[in-house]
């Protein structure tokens, strides 16, 4: 019998939740923009696999390729092929093949680039923080790093070629952020005033979603301000690799890294106060029917969920419903998915629902 895991315990009502409301089956454009995008995007999956895996590793890559394409174009020309059909079928089909061709990790190299890289830069980042005498402004600035840094994203190609010739400048990317205000879903002020001013939260986890500047500068950054004002921030991130989405166990190394460079992320880290959590996600969206025990577990009395990055807080789960407050926040970098929220790529989303 298949162990069947269970739905995310800070749901509303697992029945009628659904992650991805976009029927593919009906919506025919929304289908063949991501037909595309799948199957020209492979390409940069073989390239980083045989950097990955060897020159020996081209002909599996290339076969790998051949076998995914090979199902695009079969669900381009039967697209009910798998019963339903949206963003989630064809990123665990594009996992899948990964793990049967043994390329399970073909972002590795570029994630552990992207990690030491910012890790350099993340003292000043910290120190920057907490030279500001108002929280509320350190608050927004971390949040403007959480948008800065998730522009590290090499699931879509308009930001895939940013980071072809090496990192892009947050810093400049987080000027670009402030200055976009009112961004497109703006209720910043009113979480600020929930957090700062009302009752704030006793526990919060954090969906995460890319390593590097996303998770260095923009994600441990905000958890830790967050946890040196006593909420306990649960890191949750995904089980199995999924582009350049951080992982479980290398989310634990990373908090080691950061700790060793910054007493108060050691204390914060030793004290529980931030600790990582495995999500069970294998996808760079999140299906919260299936999470882990590990996460239900652990989350049970949180009071607060932040969904980030596009995939997890925008392509899927954005209306999704909690038994708590929540945060759903990205930098959108897909054309048509800003198009269809009504703004323009690199437009900036932060959604707050109290309960
Ligand atoms: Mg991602």
């Amino acid at each position: 019998m298949k162990y069947s895991m269970p739905a995310f315990c800070l749901l509303r009502d697992p029945k009628t939740y659904r992650p991805c409301p976009t029927d593919m089956l009906v919506d025919h454009e929304f289908r063949a923009h991501w037909l595309a995008h799948f199957r020209t995007h492979f390409e940069l999956v073989v390239q980083l696999a045989i950097e990955v895996y060897g020159p020996h590793a081209a002909t599996r890559a290339r076969q790998c390729q051949d076998d995914f394409v090979g199902i695009i174009d079969q669900i381009e020309r039967k697209p009910d092929l798998f019963g339903e059909l949206n963003l989630l079928t064809f990123d665990v089909l594009r996992q899948h093949k990964l793990i049967q061709w043994e390329l399970p990790d073909p972002f590795l190299h570029v994630k552990q680039r992207e990690n030491q890289a910012m890790l350099a830069l993340y003292p000043s980042i910290v120190a920057e923080l907490d030279a500001h005498t108002q929280v509320r402004d350190a608050l927004l600035l971390a949040v403007e790093g959480v948008f800065a840094g998730n522009i590290f994203d090499l699931g879509i190609m308009a930001t895939a070629k940013r980071f072809s010739s090496g990192s892009v400048d947050f810093i400049k990317v987080r000027g670009e952020v402030a200055a976009n205000r009112p961004w497109l879903v703006d209720h910043f002020d009113a979480f600020a005033e929930k957090l700062l001013v009302g009752k704030g939260y006793k526990k919060a986890v954090i969906f995460v979603d890319n390593a590097g500047s996303d998770c260095v500068l923009g994600i441990l950054p905000l958890a830790r301000l967050l946890a040196k004002r006593g909420t306990q921030v649960l890191l949750a991130a995904n089980h199995l690799p999924a582009l350049n989405d951080v992982t479980y166990t290398e989310m634990i190394a990373l908090l080691t890294e950061v700790s060793n460079l910054d007493p108060v992320m050691q204390r914060l880290v030793r004290d529980g106060l931030i600790a990582p959590v495995n999500s069970g996600g294998i996808a760079p969206l999140i299906d919260l029917r299936e999470v882990s025990d590990a996460l239900n577990m652990a989350t049970a009395d949180a009071d607060l969920v932040m969904l980030e990055g596009m995939g997890r807080a925008l392509e899927s789960n954005f209306d999704a419903q909690f038994k708590t407050d929540s945060v759903k926040f990205c930098m959108i970098k897909d054309a048509m998915i800003a198009q269809r929220e009504g703004g323009k790529i690199y437009d900036s989303v932060f959604r707050f629902d109290v309960l």
